[in-house]
């Protein structure tokens, strides 16, 4: 086999392995499997840029910067939907139908209707030659760079294709992506995102493919629009699309009639929040494609088909106050307080009003009459207000604009959302929150210390910095408000064990800004300790990989402060971790690199801690839970009988602690 042949068939191989996996849910390969293949493909590019492919799986990673996204004019329009709301709304909608076409039966197609954002995607010979956002309907932006990264979404087809034409859909942002990305964000003290729907589309226009490619998008996708296409009717053409590759959702239902069209909305009316993403209702289409050209468009719609939504689960209730919580980096939210109402089996007291521009925007004030909502985010929204039912009197919300904590003035960074109290070492939430960062489970794993303890020593005057943790004495604990003998012990020794903790957790545990998890383990392996990386300057911190401006930037300002300094210092002198052990530093290897971990139960010779740390360490990752992609459980005493069950079904190894050392030892 020639060079050529061998990068093609390469490229057709990874290709089926993405479809494998994100397509069809059905992964035949591991990925470490993969990622051999990808690197092999990888090398040979690299060595025969002459055989250089923009749609090749390599391609995929992204890289690409787009600073002005350029407008493109649909081929043919992205028309909206009509909406109804109504089982009423639906037979008057086929009456309408039926008098256009005479008395033709009718069969209908039911799909859900997505969340997202939607785009359509131009394939020519089978390759992926671009993407639009929908924009206006008539014109959209260029956004391929970032759709190739979305590996749901296939480079090049497969099957009898046609030659060319464009395929519609949505980008949406599943919801466990959404909270995953979220709980990254709140880790290093960032805003969550508001929700997937947002999200998704805000990624569409991300400048760099390389962001995009990290976020956890999907692509779903249901109608196909082109020249003398291949298919009578949508439902053969949703067929003929999942055949050449895309993913078209399986839910997709033929209805022979308007009843049956009623029980597929009854069934995802009821059975909607079980789907991993958002859904908002169903759109009915007419199936034969000869009836939908005979019916046409309106101004705004297609006449075949129309969208029903369900219905949100909303109340109205009046707003009595707007507080304002300051987060550990000082960052302010404001909160309506309502008057407590009954929403979705839950009564609602709070809504976030995430910003004072999301404020401007509903133009809320004090005494208004509200909606509020539940979608598929946990913290109910507030959707509007009832001007009709607004008092004479209101007064226009004005923004606070110094702390409600600590009287500071507040900040706004242009180009962010939120305000800030720059008030860091003497605003007390900013005091409390970074103390409980420190003791936190993925930080100092402090046993015996909670949150709430915090403030109540805090309050007390016995703390006011994490190093004061150090200094507490029994003495001095139990006299406080629920504390006895037992638990002031219990403090002390959890506080005490946590000078074992190492270098990599501290570093994330004393809390510089955008040093999450990851970011913290990237510095101590490249720094080694604490001292080097209070001494490096900008420059060398952006030189190691993957950190960015932003982070390196955060770091100069925090070792620059002579308060951080000091506490660093007093962590130093009791005796915390401020270098990479020798023990943890020797065992660092790619023994098991590209393999998955699944760790459950109790172990004699590591910690679950530990134990983790030992399988990244030597390139391995550890998952959360028990998937296809799993390689190995590995598995202690009173292992979750779950975990046991899914391990066997799926046919993953249960390996003992034993069975691992010998594995790394490559026995
Ligand atoms: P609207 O924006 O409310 O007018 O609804 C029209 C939009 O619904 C389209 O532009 C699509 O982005 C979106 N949509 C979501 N799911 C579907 C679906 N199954 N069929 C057609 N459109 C859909
Ligand atoms: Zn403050």
């Amino acid at each position: 086999m020639d060079v050529l042949q061998k990068i093609q068939s390469l490229r057709e191989e990874l290709n089926q392995h993405n479809n494998n996996y994100y397509v069809l849910d059905n992964p035949t390969i591991s990925d470490y499997d993969f990622d051999v293949k990808l690197s092999e493909l990888q090398a040979l590019e690299a060595k025969h840029p002459e055989y250089f492919d923009e749609n090749s799986p390599t391609q995929r990673v992204g890289g690409t910067i787009t600073k002005n996204f350029e407008t493109v004019k649909h081929d043919s329009r992205m028309y909206s939907l009509d909406n109804s709301y109504s089982k009423e709304d639906l037979l008057d909608w086929e009456n309408r139908i039926q008098k256009v076409l005479g008395d033709v039966p009718l069969e209908y197609i039911c799909e859900l209707k997505y969340d997202g954002a939607s785009i359509s995607i131009t394939y020519e010979n089978g390759r992926l030659v671009r993407a639009v956002t929908r924009g206006d309907g008539f014109q959209g932006d260029d956004v391929t760079n970032n759709i190739k990264t979305i590996k749901a979404v296939p480079i090049k087809l497969k099957g009898n294709f046609p030659e060319k034409f464009d395929i519609r859909g949505e980008i949406i942002l599943p919801f466990a992506g959404f909270e995953k990305m979220n709980q990254d964000l709140i880790e290093i003290g960032e805003t969550p995102y508001s929700n997937p729907r947002n999200t998704a589309s805000g990624s569409l226009k991300l400048q760099d493919s390389a962001e995009v490619a990290k976020r956890p998008l999907d692509c779903l996708l249901y109608s196909l629009i082109g020249n003398n296409l291949p298919f009578q009717s949508h439902f053969e053409g949703l067929d003929k699309a999942r055949s050449w590759g895309f993913k078209v959702p399986k839910q997709s239902h033929l209805a022979k009639n308007m009843n049956e069209v009623f029980d597929f909305i009854n069934i995802w009316d009821k059975n909607r929040h079980t789907l991993p993403y958002e859904t908002d209702g169903v759109v009915i289409k007419v199936n034969d494609l000869h009836l939908q050209d005979e019916l046409g468009y309106t101004a705004k719609s297609p006449r075949w088909a129309i969208a029903y939504k369900f219905k949100s689960e909303q109340v109205f209730t009046q707003l009595n106050s707007i507080s304002y919580q300051v987060g550990r980096t000082g960052s302010i939210t404001p909160v309506a307080n309502l008057e407590p109402v009954q929403l979705a089996g839950t009564i609602v007291k709070r809504a976030s009003l995430h910003n004072a521009d999301q404020i401007e925007k509903l133009d809320i004030r004090i005494n208004d009459t509200v909606f509020v909502e539940k979608g598929g985010e946990i913290i109910p929204k507030i959707i509007g207000v009832d001007l009709e039912k607004r008092p004479s009197n209101s007064e226009e919300t004005i923004y606070i604009s110094h702390c409600p904590e600590c009287k500071a003035e507040l900040e706004r960074k242009v180009g962010e959302a939120n305000h800030y109290c720059p008030n860091f070492y003497g605003c007390p939430p900013q005091i409390i929150g970074r103390i409980q960062h420190y003791i936190s489970r993925k930080a100092m794993d402090i046993e015996g210390l909670g949150g709430e303890t915090i403030a109540l020593l805090f309050n007390n005057g016995l703390v006011k910095n994490y190093a004061d943790l150090y200094e507490l004495k029994k003495e001095q604990i139990i006299p406080l408000e629920r504390m006895a003998e037992k638990s002031a012990e219990n403090m002390i020794n959890g506080i005490e064990k946590s000078k074992n903790i190492p270098f990599e957790n501290v570093l994330f545990a004393i809390g510089i800004r955008y040093v999450g998890e990851t970011v913290a383990k990237k510095l101590a392996k490249h720094y080694k300790n604490i001292d080097a990386i209070a001494n490096a300057n900008l420059l060398e911190l952006v030189m190691v990989d993957e950190i960015g401006d932003k982070i390196a930037q955060s770091v100069v300002e925090f070792f620059d402060n002579q308060e951080n300094r000091i506490s660093i210092d007093r962590l130093k002198s009791y005796g915390i971790q401020m270098e990479v052990s020798a023990a943890n530093d020797t065992s660092v290897s790619d023994k098991l690199s590209g393999q998955i971990f699944v760790v459950s139960g109790v172990f004699e010779k590591f910690s679950r801690d530990e134990l983790k740390k030992v399988i990244e360490d030597n390139g391995g990752k550890v998952g959360s839970s028990i998937s296809a992609k799993t390689n190995y459980v590995v598995a202690g005493d009173n292992m979750g009988p779950a975990k046991l069950e899914k391990a066997n079904q799926l046919n993953i190894p249960i390996i003992t602690e034993d069975d691992f050392i010998n594995l790394l030892n490559g026995n």
